[in-house]
């Protein structure tokens, strides 16, 4: 008999905890709950379809669901299938990795318009999660406005300015790679608040946008000019200094100089949207679509002396996937210290029927040959009934 934890939510938060646990703890018995069927969270659903790269950190989450004494419990959902009080009292620790998965408002008039999409819906989409199988309508979508100057942004910018050809190595659903490349998408406006010193892109991602095939990103030089040059070279401020160098570069490239231009924009905030437009502070922009790339929120979770918050979940919406490796590991150890000469809670083991990691693991080898038929890494299955069926080995 050992101490049991449960950790809810099977992301990168999660899977760090596990990971910081077996460190501390190897005999711990570990189940990792998730409501989809498969794991990895923001990795498989949340991740630009096209940073490969970014994804490749599964192999680690992956080498942990071999361990004898962690469970994978997917299509699990509390509320549904088990309540939080039965987690709360049966396990010995519960670690709350449910990340964010709400896309935050930005409180204004016609954001329930449907041509206005959060990221996290619009990104789930072109990453084949289950729940989102509809995306926007792009047929008629020439101009696309794109709130906020974080990496998310970035994100949305890119994957709808990058042709097919450029997409052919990634996991987009093969039915938003064709409507992203039937589009007929010409500008693309990436527009901040406040200005290019304040906007939180990451330099490898904005130079990204300067090596588009199809896509030539600008900006204006007179508001690069009004940025202060850095004087103390913190981290934070190379940062800023070399985007600013990178967008200054962008101020020297020439509008229509490809088919799409991507515009970043500053100093000017959403007022209100209307059908084919958005409503700026400097005035009126045309916008077949937007797509709001503002943060996210979560949902609520119970608070008690065995529950430890981690990763989104605790902070909030930002770092990178590898900075929830330290943030996590943290966690863990605070677990380890809470459960040290704690009586063990007996009792049944509460978990349904769930799919494990043997049916996670038929579902990417079918999805992994998938991919091998057409030189991807993977053409993900989107339908939840279907999902099912294969890790149940129908
Ligand atoms: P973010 O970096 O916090 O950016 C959010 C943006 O939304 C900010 O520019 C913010 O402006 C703006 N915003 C918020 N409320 C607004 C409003 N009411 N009106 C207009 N603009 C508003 O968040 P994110 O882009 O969602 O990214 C989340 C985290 O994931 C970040 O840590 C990011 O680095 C990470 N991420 C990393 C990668 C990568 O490494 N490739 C890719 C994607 C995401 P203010 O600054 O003025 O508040």
């Amino acid at each position: 008999m050992t101490h049991r934890v449960a950790i809810v939510g099977a992301g990168p938060s999660g899977f760090y905890a596990a990971d910081g646990l077996l460190r501390g703890r190897p005999d711990l018995r570990i189940d990792v709950i998730d409501r989809l069927p498969t794991p990895f969270g923001l990795v498989r659903a949340g991740v630009a379809p096209d940073h490969q790269g970014t994804k490749a950190v599964v192999r680690q989450f992956d080498r942990l669901l071999t361990q004898p004494d962690l469970r994978f419990a997917g299509n699990i959902e509390i509320g549904r299938d088990l309540s939080w009080d039965e987690v709360i009292q049966s396990y010995d620790a519960v670690i709350v990795a449910t990340g964010m998965v709400v896309d935050r408002k930005l409180g204004i008039p016609g954001e329930d318009l449907p041509h206005v999409w959060g990221s996290w819906r619009f990104v789930a989409w072109l990453n084949g999660h289950p729940d989102f199988r509809t995306g926007p309508d792009l047929s008629g979508v020439k101009s696309v406005a794109v709130i906020g100057n974080g990496n998310v942004a970035l994100d949305v910018a890119r994957l709808l300015a990058k042709t097919p050809d450029e997409m052919t190595k990634s996991d987009i659903v093969a039915e938003a790679g064709a409507a992203i490349a039937a589009a007929p998408i010409a500008d693309i406006h990436v527009i901040g608040r406040r200005g290019a010193g304040e906007a939180s892109f990451t330099t490898n991602e904005l130079a990204e946008m300067g090596r588009l095939a199809r896509a030539v990103s600008v900006a204006d030089a007179s508001v690069l000019a009004a940025e202060a040059p850095a004087s103390d070279p913190t981290p934070e401020r190379l940062r800023k200094a070399k985007n600013i160098e990178t967008l200054k570069r962008y101020a020297a490239q020439t509008p229509g100089e490809k088919p799409v231009t991507v515009h970043f924009r500053f100093h000017e905030t959403p007022k209100a949207i209307r059908p084919g437009e958005v409503e700026l502070s400097t005035g009126t922009l045309v916008a077949d679509l937007v797509v709001t790339c503002i943060g996210y929120t979560g949902e609520p979770f119970p608070q008690a002396e065995n529950v430890f918050p981690v990763g989104w979940a605790r902070r909030g919406p930002s770092g990178t996937i590898p900075t929830n490796r330290a943030d996590s590991h943290a966690v863990a150890k605070q677990v380890i210290d809470f459960l040290e000469d704690r009586d063990l809670k007996s009792g049944p083991d509460i978990m349904p029927l769930c799919v494990d990691a043997e049916g996670w693991h038929r579902i990417d080898k079918a999805e992994v040959a998938a991919g091998a038929a057409q030189g991807r890494p993977r053409v993900k299955f989107v339908d939840w009934q279907a999902l099912l069926d294969i890790a149940q080995g129908d």
